[in-house]
């Protein structure tokens, strides 16, 4: 089957916002096994809309649209679609009465023109939106479907992972299949250096390997497609279990909802290690990244960021003698920061960040995006020196997933 992606939305056109939802959708539908030939961003106007949906429908099985579906003029996705199907709108009850509960769980007062979101296409498959008000719709004309879908991402992501993918996969003509997907994820190791190493598994069909490049990670995604979930499992677990073998210690998880500070607690709670973050340049990033974890209470002491020279002979004890003759972005500076958050605090386990996040402060010596990192864990020190590209919000965060992976590493190291 042959899928089109149709986003629908001036401000798209214009460059005001990303077209985020095409990337998503088109990743989606590959997942899906679906062909997507075609993608076109159109503006809030009836007219060309109309002419798209009649093209579409000439060259492609399945039309997916997003946007325009909301209260205001220029939301007009629904009613151009239903004229193009020659279909007429009605109020639909259930999305009536789910429109008003949502105002009223919130304690808003529901326009008139919030009530245009109810109305729907005869005949029209309606999806519940639980995240929000305008109800996604799938129309069929003449064996082919439009779906519409809702424009903010929010929305979109949970209806189509929640309710179209699984519709989607129940039009297969081989008969319905689901899709089963695993994350190998890994840190510390570069994009086309794990490419390398998975060329061969990029080649198989059932499952899929794909790389997705994040910051200071590359995600594996494992992908199979099956009459049944336990046929699917049964597809993806020994090519799992490859990549796991071939990365090893670099396989921080294998779970789709676990994040790297995940992985980075659960390794400190089983080791029954405490935990301080002492930080120039990411100013508590790493901190912040760490107490993304629930539960992260049992391990974490403190954080310290200390950006100025002041700060870092103050609060963790770096030598004036040290800043002065190496600075504050040396190797030594970060270690004396790491050793003295570990006294200050008395964690078992401290990371220190100091670099230069630019724009500015860089020299040929020393230039931007070069940082240095210290780990502490129970009386052993390591030093790396990191030089990362980009801009200065790139190189606090890239920072960040460093500093995670080596206390991940550093701790492998000493506990195995
Ligand atoms: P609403 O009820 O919010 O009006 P809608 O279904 O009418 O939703 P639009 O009005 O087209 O959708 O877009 C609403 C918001 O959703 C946009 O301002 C934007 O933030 C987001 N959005 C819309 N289309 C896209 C897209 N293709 N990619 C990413 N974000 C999008
Ligand atoms: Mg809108």
């Amino acid at each position: 089957m042959t899928v089109e992606l149709i986003c629908v939305g001036t401000e798209l056109l214009l460059g005001n916002i990303v077209n985020t939802n095409a990337a998503w959708l088109a990743e989606q539908c590959a997942a899906l096994g679906l062909s997507c030939y075609y993608q076109t961003v159109v503006g809030d106007n009836a007219q060309r809309l109309a002419g798209i949906l009649r093209t579409g429908l000439e060259r492609s099985d399945i039309l997916i649209l997003s946007g325009g579906l909301g209260p205001t003029q220029d939301d007009l996705t629904k009613e151009t679609a239903a004229q193009v199907c020659g279909r007429k709108l009605t109020e639909d009850a259930r999305s009536l009465s789910r429109i008003e509960e949502y105002f009223r769980e919130r304690g808003l007062k529901m326009t008139d023109n919030n009530r245009k979101q109810a109305l729907v296409p005869e005949g029209a498959l309606v999806v519940d939106n639980d995240n929000g008000t305008a109800p996604g719709l799938i129309l069929e004309k003449d064996g082919k479907r439009i779906i519409l879908l809702p424009g903010p991402p929010n929305e979109l992501i949970p209806m189509f992972e929640k309710k179209i993918a699984p519709y989607l996969l129940s039009l297969d003509p081989d008969g319905p299949s689901v899709i089963y997907s695993r994350t190998v994820k890994i840190c510390g190791l570069g994009e086309s250096g794990v490419e390398a190493m998975i060329t061969d598994l990029e080649a198989l069909s059932n499952p899929t390997v794909a790389p997705y490049a994040k910051t200071g990670e590359v995600h594996l995604r494992v992908t199979a497609r099956a009459a049944e979930e336990k046929e699917a499992k049964k597809l993806v677990k020994p090519v799992v279990k490859e990549l796991e073998r071939r990365f090893g210690r670099s396989v921080y998880t294998t779970k789709n909802e676990v994040t790297l500070e995940d992985a980075v607690v659960k390794l400190l709670k089983k080791h029954g290690l405490t935990v301080s973050t002492v930080e120039s340049c990411t100013g508590g990033l790493a901190a912040g990244r760490l107490v993304n974890v629930p539960g992260v209470s049992d391990v974490f002491k403190t954080g310290f960021i200390t950006y100025s020279n002041k700060a870092k002979r103050k609060l963790v004890g770096v030598k004036k003698e040290t800043l002065e003759r190496y600075g504050a972005v040396s190797p030594e500076t970060a270690r004396e920061m790491a050793l003295g958050a570990a006294k200050a605090s008395g964690a078992d386990v401290t990371v220190s960040v100091t670099g230069i996040a630019g724009p500015d402060g860089g020299s040929e010596e020393k230039p931007v995006g070069l940082v240095y990192m210290a780990c502490f864990v129970c009386g052993n020190v390591w030093v790396e020196r990191f030089q990362f590209k980009g801009n200065r919000a790139k190189v606090r965060e890239a920072s960040v997933a460093a500093a995670l992976t080596l206390m991940r590493g550093c701790i492998l190291e000493v506990f195995g």
